[in-house]
């Protein structure tokens, strides 16, 4: 039997918001639903993680003091947990089987993390959303998805973006920016490179874990990327 492909997608908070910043758009909800079903009818199996900056980030939460850093981390956790909710409906709404697994215990709204059942789901064809971060303070959605990619045994994790890969600049402020199409780890954790923060990024060095970073946005550009044609464009860390 064809081993099937096994990826962790992961998403900011942010990104659900569209253009407004804040909150949830239901028609980007809808976008990645659709994109994510892809993946699905191509028999590649998908873990998902959504972060929570849409909401509420932990340091931000804690800048005056009033909120202490571990409560506000607590509170960002909750906000991935509601990403993942709607994240969830949206997937359930095209058809596609999910299942949102917290590590946090709430089991009145969903299952909690536990490996090798998270496992089943994903070998019986169903994606995984997984909620609440590592379920610890001081850590970021990136490092999260990076350590549920390695516990799955995931060929990559996906840094899906609004932009197409890693640059030398940002993009966004300067027209002669490059795209670097291959980084190493140590690349990747440069002060200028912002792929994801050097936790996560050392994690997947650790477990030669490859990161691939693209644009989410683009109609069929997951799944092109991760059936390896050879005009999608990302960049890579290896
Ligand atoms: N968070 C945490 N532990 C984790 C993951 C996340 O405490 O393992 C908290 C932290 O406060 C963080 C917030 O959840 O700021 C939202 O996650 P993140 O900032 O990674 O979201 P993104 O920027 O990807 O939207």
């Amino acid at each position: 039997m064809v081993k099937r492909k096994r990826v962790l997608v992961k998403f900011s908070g942010e990104a659900l918001a569209g253009n407004t910043g804040f909150g949830i758009d239901n028609s980007v909800v809808k976008f990645i639903a659709q994109e994510i079903k892809e993946l699905v009818k191509n028999d590649i199996e998908v873990g998902i993680v959504i972060g929570g900056g849409n909401i509420i980030r932990g340091v931000s939460a804690a800048k005056d003091g009033i909120i202490k850093r571990t409560s506000g981390d607590h509170m960002g956790m909750l906000s991935t947990v509601i990403n993942s909710i709607a994240m969830r409906e949206a997937l359930e709404h095209t058809g596609v089987c999910v299942r949102v697994q917290s590590a946090i215990k709430m089991e009145a709204i969903c299952e909690t993390f536990i490996m090798g059942r998270a496992q089943r789901h994903l070998e019986k064809g169903r994606v995984v959303i997984f909620a609440a971060g590592t379920g610890n303070p001081f850590f970021t959605t990136d490092t999260a998805a990076t350590l549920r990619a390695i516990e799955i045994n995931s060929d990559m994790i996906i840094k899906a973006t609004k932009v197409d890969g890693v640059y030398d600049k940002d993009p966004e402020k300067f027209e002669d920016a490059n795209l670097l199409n291959t980084l190493s780890y140590k690349e990747a954790m440069e002060d200028n490179i912002k792929v994801m923060d050097d936790t996560s990024i050392a994690l997947a060095q650790d477990n030669n874990l490859p990161i691939i970073v693209c644009n989410m946005f683009k109609k069929g550009n997951l799944l092109s990327i991760i059936q390896g044609d050879e005009n999608a464009v990302y960049s890579i860390v290896k």
